[in-house]
């Protein structure tokens, strides 16, 4: 048997024949599983979804209860048969019902982690380390140059910029699925009491988070009628992307503008987006996690996707690692990082 009789690589996404289902898919099929709810793993349209109940719910907020003809819940560590297939969910520690999706079928298991980090999140289950024939890993930050900084340490520098300049308005760019409510959990965790204004935008995925019981601190709206003259000088108000390209960023005093991602590492991008402070606040394995995890489950091949293949696969060759990319698409390193 073949590794890939039991996965393999389709315009769709990842195809498991003997179980008949997709993985991630990017386009509607009649069976998926979905690692996690960010919008290029994560799509509407399809027969059925199996994913955890927080995916499912994720899901649902931000596509909307139709978002699939029917839906099964994947309990984390719990095995479900499909066509003969043991399908596993196990966490992959990247946003709030992340999982890693581990397939055994003829004495063969193969995990696709989707996408993952080994940094402490207190966001969401910490990644769980699955012994596999082959592991499947991402390798969004799959460079040498890309080591991220301890997060804590970023939230601060947050906090040292509202100390020198209190008469200015922080807007802080992060997506609204993980980074935004990780973000705030920094924050609170380094000594911010006060108050975290967010954008509308979210404001659902934060009361998701609350109500599976990730304290969040105070949030208040950051649009608030009548405070339009104060701006919200000296407070912390939190975007999504795409909100700092359009007017949005008008109405704050003097506003200083921050953004939180992995990407903030290349000063061209942190410039590129008119970034005053950039906090390198990234939810995924930075290359030395990436590395790590490698010689961790030491795995009897490694397959590599979506992101920066080469150079680990160099590594992987220098180690003496089985490796091949895979070659998938659809997957975009900065949607949703
Ligand atoms: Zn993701």
């Amino acid at each position: 048997m073949r590794p890939s009789d039991l996965l393999v690589p389709r315009p769709e996404g990842l195809y498991c024949p003997p179980g008949d289902f997709h993985i991630d898919p990017v386009r509607p099929v009649p069976r998926a599983l979905v690692t996690h709810g960010h919008s290029d793993h994560a799509r509407a349209g399809h027969g059925a979804v199996l994913a955890t109940r927080e995916t499912l719910d994720i899901m649902a907020i931000r596509m909307g209860e139709d978002f699939a003809g029917a839906r099964q819940e994947a309990v984390p560590g719990a095995v479900v048969d499909i066509g003969g297939v043991a399908v596993s969910f196990h966490p992959a520690g990247h946003v709030l019902g992340s999982a890693q999706i581990s397939v055994a079928w003829r004495g063969l298991r193969i995990t696709a982690a989707g996408d993952y980090k080994r940094a402490a999140d207190p966001t969401c289950a910490p990644f769980e380390p699955v012994p596999s024939d082959i592991f499947i890993t991402e390798a969004t930050f799959g460079l040498p140059v890309f080591r991220h900084p301890p997060p804590e340490a970023e939230a601060r520098r947050l906090l040292d910029s509202l100390a020198l300049f209190p008469d200015r308005a922080h807007l802080v760019g992060a997506y609204s699925l993980g980074k935004a409510q990780r973000l705030i959990r920094l924050l609170r965790d380094v000594g911010h009491d006060a108050p975290i204004r967010i954008h509308g935008a979210l404001s659902r995925m934060c009361d998701y988070y609350v109500s599976r019981g990730i304290d969040l601190g105070p949030l208040a709206p950051a649009t608030v009628a009548g405070q339009r003259g104060r701006g919200f000088a000296g407070e912390i108000v939190l975007g999504p992307p795409s909100a700092f390209a359009a007017t949005w960023v008008r109405r704050f005093a003097d506003p200083l503008i921050a953004f939180a991602s992995g990407w903030m590492r290349v000063r061209a991008r942190a410039r590129q987006r008119g970034v005053e402070l950039a906090l390198v606040i990234s939810d995924h394995s930075d290359w030395s996690e990436l590395t790590a995890t490698l010689t961790e489950l030491s795995p009897a091949e490694t397959w590599i996707t979506h992101g920066r293949e080469e150079a680990l696969l160099r590594w992987c060759a220098l180690e003496r690692r089985a490796a091949r990319p895979l070659h998938l698409v659809g997957y975009e390193d900065e949607a949703e990082d």
